[in-house]
């Protein structure tokens, strides 16, 4: 589904070029849950960022589904993510001026879900995000975590084929962390495909996969037997 090859992302300064990723090569295949750990800074929203179209790398080749990403447009990377990718914002990106039930229900207006499928969709996530009672609410009017539940409930509410999640868990209580960790596991077991960021080794084990990232390069990639 996902192949990187030998990307490079750096910025140049006057003097000198900081690499933030150097000479990446990843796979992910359809099906696989793929957990990416490493100390901060050390490149992994940057490698989301980029697996998501959200970012362009320097260098190397991104292949998404045998398509050249790394030739295409902006408007067809748009494309792409729209359709296929659901992501999950470390810091939220919640839209201010909509309401929780307006936020979750974006994706689905990009793609064009017609009426009564798409409120069904959406009144399944306030369900299962136990929101319904806060469905008219802005994001301002949120706790941190609750803010963090709307973007996981707007990242997967269209059934996207691939799941990208920078730390989706790091502002809900070890509880809440756990139940989207069993929900991450269950869409992964329905056959969506999940990479997430996280610190948390516990949840990083959910993972059927667990790599590590150190100075903008993956030290250790391993299949994570249970
Ligand atoms: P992580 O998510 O692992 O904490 P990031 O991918 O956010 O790491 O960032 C990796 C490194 O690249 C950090 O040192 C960060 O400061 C730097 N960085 C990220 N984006 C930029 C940018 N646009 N310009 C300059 N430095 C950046
Ligand atoms: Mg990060």
């Amino acid at each position: 589904m996902i192949k990187l090859q030998n990307i490079d992302k750096y910025v140049d300064s006057k003097f000198q070029r900081v690499f933030i990723l150097k000479g990446i090569d990843l796979e992910v295949k359809q099906g696989e849950f793929v957990s990416i750990m490493g100390p901060s800074g050390s490149g992994k929203s940057t490698v989301l960022n980029i697996i998501g179209m959200l970012d362009k790398p320097n260098a190397g080749e991104y292949y998404f589904l045998d398509e050249p990403v790394h030739k295409f447009s902006e408007r067809k990377t748009s494309e792409l993510h729209k359709n296929h990718i659901g992501f999950v914002f470390q810091a939220y990106h919640l839209i201010d001026e909509l309401t929780v039930y307006e936020n979750i229900e974006t994706p689905l207006l990009y793609r064009g879900v017609k009426g009564k499928e798409r409120s069904s969709m959406v009144a399944e996530m306030l369900d299962r995000f136990s929101m319904v009672a806060k469905k008219d609410l802005f994001p301002e009017q949120l706790s941190g975590g609750q803010q963090q539940l709307v973007g996981i409930a707007r990242a997967i509410v269209g059934e996207p084929k691939l799941l990208l999640a920078d730390e989706p868990t790091g502002n809900l209580h070890s509880e809440q962390g756990k139940d989207i960790m069993e929900l991450f596991k269950k869409l992964n077991e329905e056959g969506m495909t999940i990479i997430q960021v996280t610190h948390n080794e516990a949840y990083a084990e959910y993972g059927t996969r667990i790599v590590k990232l150190e100075d903008g390069m993956i030290v250790s990639d391993v299949q994570n037997k249970k």
